[in-house]
């Protein structure tokens, strides 16, 4: 590898050298507006084989799942077949125009209903609705749905949402942005919510829970049904953030233990490459009492004929035309591909990969809550002299592989959260023990090694304070 810093485009400048050809002009000459001018922007001079080498030096430069070991725990980084990538470029999808009738757009509109139907099966839900365009958007239409029923119901009380303490941040994010408080309820001694604590914050101005399930330390809530009985005698309703679907997809439909509404990260289980902030899709399915409300529209079907349908009291629209289609291409393909057979052996497969990793780990890196692990698992990086799960990350990058997630959740001291997934061969997950296990070593053995991690790279530890609070977000040449 090439251990320098990329030179910047703008450093490679040089005057006068031009890299495009414009055609020749056809159209009587224009002047542009004197007020679009601008001298001061300093745009980089270059030819065309000079940008090519600059960006694909620069692409080499990158961490991917189609180059390397991704274990970055709640994310579900699994293969994604090049199958749904082929599909969703099919010209028919698109080149389909958001504008074209319902008529025309038949086929678009069938896939959307298959795909709701496949996800309505796989969930146990009513109805679902495949606007969202992430997880976190998917929430706040749930918690929007929750607060409409209420309200609906003429019942303005409910303005608690109870959260877990092992939730993801965008659990409490959603519900405030929808107008609720949150209320924090413990974890217990084994990792699950402290039905005790549960009890206590249930009363008359609850909205409802919102649930993770397998929950972020990678465990089977295995109060379930017992903590929806517990919500729903209180008037409330039950929220399931299903970005650990993969631990479960053909084994549990969440619906059946007492989950109202819930959101499937589609570019998470059902594979979309995701990361960086590309178009994701939050599907929300919801069972009878919330169906009603699901943003819309949604698919539907009369006869042979395909209509996009508003629900009856929807909360209104999350996402103009039919949300992020090309994401949906992708879910069905995945879907069809697999069958139900294969949704099942995914869950399994990616439950068996975690448990392994963990049986082969937790000798070096304890794990807090250690009993049997879903889809993935919560390890602790904590050495002697000084050595921390930062550092633990910085050195696998050494080892050329993506770290866990860290510090997350935030009740486990020196989280490393490691998910595997799936599609990782015994050798993959092999080689990623073996370099865990030496980094355990060299903690204790050569720990200014890990303290100055990584060493491999074209630039060495940042300073992260200093990134998310001043960032330097253009060049100042
Ligand atoms: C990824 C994730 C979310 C948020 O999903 P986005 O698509 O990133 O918005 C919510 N909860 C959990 C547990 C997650 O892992």
């Amino acid at each position: 590898m090439n251990l320098k810093p990329e030179p910047l485009a703008f450093e490679l400048s040089s005057p006068g050298r031009v890299g495009v050809a414009l055609p020749k002009r056809d159209v009587p000459a224009v002047p542009v507006p004197e007020a679009l001018l601008r001298d001061e922007l300093k745009l980089p001079e270059l030819d065309e084989l000079t940008v090519v080498r600059h960006f694909t030096r620069l692409s080499q430069k990158n961490y991917s799942i189609d180059t390397e070991f991704y274990p970055l725990g709640s994310c579900t980084m699994k293969y994604n077949p090049k199958a749904n990538e082929a599909a969703a470029a099919l010209p028919g999808w698109k080149g389909s125009h958001p504008l074209a009738s319902d008529r025309c757009n038949q086929g678009s509109i069938e896939l959307i209903w298959k795909l709701q139907e496949s996800l309505k099966a796989i969930g146990g839900f009513e109805a679902v609705s495949l606007q969202p365009a992430a997880g976190a958007h998917g929430e706040l239409a749930g918690v929007f749905m929750i607060r409409a029923y209420h309200l609906s119901r003429g019942d303005s009380r409910r303005v608690k949402m109870l959260i877990p303490d092992s939730a993801h941040g965008t659990n409490p994010a959603s519900c405030t942005m929808a107008g609720l408080t949150t209320v924090t309820i413990p974890s217990d001694a084994d990792g699950g919510v402290d039905m005790a604590a549960l009890k206590a914050a249930c009363d008359d101005t609850v909205a409802g829970i919102m649930i993770t399930n397998p929950s972020t330390l990678g465990l089977f809530e295995r109060n379930i049904e017992a903590i929806a009985r517990i919500v729903h005698e209180a008037g409330g309703l039950v929220y399931g953030d299903g970005a650990n679907m993969n631990a479960l997809t053909g084994v549990l439909r969440p619906a059946d233990v007492g989950i109202d509404v819930m959101h499937f990260n589609l570019h998470k289980t059902f594979s979309t490459p995701h990361g960086g902030g590309g178009p994701g899709v939050g599907m929300v399915g919801a069972g009878k009492a919330l169906a009603a409300f699901l943003p819309g529209p949604i698919a539907g079907r009369k006869g042979e004929a395909y209509a996009m349908e508003v629900p009856e009291r929807t909360i209104g629209r999350m996402k103009a035309f039919y949300g992020n289609f090309g994401v949906l291409v992708r879910a069905y393909t995945y879907i069809r591909m697999l069958g139900a057979e294969g949704l099942r052996r995914v869950a399994e497969s990616a439950v068996l990969n975690a448990n392994y990793l963990k049986a082969r780990l937790e000798k070096a890196y304890p794990v807090k809550y250690p009993r049997r692990c879903m889809h993935e698992f919560v390890a602790m990086g904590n050495f002697a002299d000084g050595v921390h799960t930062l550092d633990i990350a910085k050195r696998m990058i050494d080892y050329g592989f993506h770290p866990p997630t860290i510090y997350f959740p935030l009740i486990v001291p020196e989280a490393l959260m490691i998910e595997p997934t799936e599609t990782e061969s015994k050798e993959t997950l092999d080689g990623f023990v073996e370099a865990m296990l030496k980094i355990a070593e060299e903690a204790r053995t050569s720990p200014e090694l890990l303290r100055e991690a990584p060493h491999a790279t074209p630039v060495g530890r940042l300073d992260e304070v200093a990134a998310a609070r001043c960032p330097v977000l253009c060049y100042r040449g």
